[in-house]
């Protein structure tokens, strides 16, 4: 058999003893790897590499296109990157699939029938990495979602529960809150739902979504969600499942692909030998099915359901009447190598097929009347009430462009605000037509300098516009 060539990283933290483990129990079941391994992480990020990887690291990775990734440390502190942020948005890491099962009676937990698949978003929402400090009190973090990035995932997500014959698909949002972004993502799931009849969708707002995930799990199937909430509920899931350490991971782009454990790099058990390698070996095993290796996938997946069976436990996982062994991550490894060929007796086995890589296309978008109506100007100022501030900039026009209203954290305070209302040193001034006909950039520009030259600290500029006619900004609170 040709082998595959793959990337690894052995990470930081208990990253290489869970790699090694994982590899050795890969080598004795016959896997067919070309291992490249490069150096990425604390290492790296230490020696002056901000992001945490160098160029002949990417070279491997574009040139494999698999790679499989133990956790690694992101020192605290400004200046650092996230590489697991960095990796998933320039390699075109799209879908993050996170299954997290319950294996009861074997390990414990208060959820024995839970099988759930949650498929996170990986590349945008408040991951874009866009933040800014605007003044003095007041700190910014972009929240970034696509129409093609949202088809993308909600496909994805519906093409994997066909796939894997499973029922349902649920969607987790905060669309009453979020209207623009968070409401993109429950109409893409609608209109793409549609497409999907055999499968039952439902929609939840994550926060009651969540409650009725960590009281209920086995009532979900694969759910749906955003960045940030999929990279919160994952661990939710998996720790409820019975442990962190039990869930791997797979991201999927559409010409790469990387594999690793949920968790992090968890510092303080690295080095004693008493990490679950388990997170990393499920998602290396979601490896060998994507390079089509799914014999392999399927002996090492049975071996290790037979080792939790036999009660062999890693720290994290071992009860006191439930596990018949403690062991370390190397102890842990050699018995799943022991039990290689053999299928668990109790728990459902699992068999791997051939299967295609999914694919998923966004449709092109379709071409909308775009009109410029109006713009929110962000003020640094607190020299006094809101009322001060407004009865100054309402007379600065610029052609039919006037105040509309100012917001403080996103709040009405001016025309008519409550004098209850807490306002920080960071002012939206909303300025629109008044009979809502088009304006021109130059407007706005005559407006920003009308502004500078009174004085005002003018932070930045959000422009408003209209698509066919419809508001693409949201209303004012209060
Ligand atoms: P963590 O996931 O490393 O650890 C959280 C807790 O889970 C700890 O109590 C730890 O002991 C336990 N745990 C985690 N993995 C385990 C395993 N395999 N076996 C047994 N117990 C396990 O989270 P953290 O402490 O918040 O983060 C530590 C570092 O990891 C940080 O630098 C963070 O940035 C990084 N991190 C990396 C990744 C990644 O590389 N994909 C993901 C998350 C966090």
């Amino acid at each position: 058999m040709v082998k595959t060539p793959i990337t690894v990283a052995y990470g930081d933290g208990i990253g290489p003893e869970i790699m090694t483990a994982t590899l050795d129990i890969f080598d004795a079941a016959g896997a067919q790897l070309e291992i490249e391994t490069i150096e990425i992480g604390e290492k790296v990020y230490l020696r002056g590499g901000s992001s945490g990887i160098e160029a002949d690291a990417w070279e491997s990775l574009r040139r494999t296109k698999v790679f499989l990734k133990a956790p690694i440390t992101t020192p605290q502190g400004g200046g650092f990157k996230s590489l697991n942020v960095t990796t998933r948005k320039a390699l075109g890491l799209y879908a993050n699939v996170r299954p997290a099962v319950s294996y009861a009676p074997f390990v414990e937990t208060k959820h024995p029938l839970m099988n759930v698949v949650i498929v996170r978003e990986n590349e945008e929402d408040l991951y874009a990495g866009i933040e800014h400090r605007q003044t003095q009190d007041v700190y910014q973090c972009l929240k970034v979602v696509s129409r093609p990035g949202t088809e993308k995932i909600v496909r994805y997500a519906f093409e994997y529960a066909r796939s894997n014959g499973r029922k349902k698909v649920t969607c987790f949002v905060k669309d009453n809150i979020m209207k623009f972004t968070d409401g993109l993502f429950t109409k893409v799931f609608e209109e793409i739902g549609v497409e999907y009849p055999e499968i039952e969708k439902e929609h939840w707002i994550v926060d009651i979504g969540a409650a009725k995930l960590a009281d209920n799990p086995s009532q979900f199937d694969v759910i749906v969600m955003p960045n940030l909430y999929g990279d919160i509920l994952s661990d939710v899931a998996a720790q409820i499942s019975g442990s962190v350490g039990l869930a791997g991971s797979a991201n999927i782009g559409e010409q790469c692909a990387m594999f690793e454990a949920i968790h992090g790099s968890a510092p303080r058990r690295a080095g004693q030998n008493l990490a679950n390698p388990s997170g990393l070996l499920l998602g290396a095993v979601m490896m060998l099915q994507h390079i089509g290796q799914p014999d392999v996938a399927t002996k090492v997946h049975n071996a290790w359901l037979k080792t939790l069976e036999d009660g062999i436990h890693t720290y994290d996982i071992y009860r006191e009447g439930t596990s018949k062994e403690k062991v370390g991550t190397k102890e842990f490894a050699q018995a799943v190598i022991a039990r290689l060929g053999q299928t668990p007796q109790t728990l459902p086995a699992v068999e791997y097929k051939e299967t295609q890589a999914l694919k998923v296309e966004a449709k092109p978008s379709i071409d909308q009347k775009k009109e410029l109506v109006g713009v929110d100007i962000f003020v640094n100022w607190k020299d006094g009430a809101p009322k001060d501030l407004g009865s100054v900039l309402e007379t600065f026009t610029s052609s039919k462009l006037g105040l509309k209203v100012i917001t403080n954290r996103g709040v009405k305070v001016f025309p008519d605000g409550f004098p209850e209302t807490f306002c920080t040193d960071h002012w939206r001034c909303r300025f629109l037509t008044t009979d809502g006909s088009p304006i021109n950039h130059g407007q706005i520009i005559d407006l920003y300098t009308q502004m500078t030259n009174a004085g005002y600290d003018c932070i930045k500029t959000e422009n408003l516009y209209t698509f066919d006619g419809v508001a693409g900004y949201s209303a004012v609170h209060g």
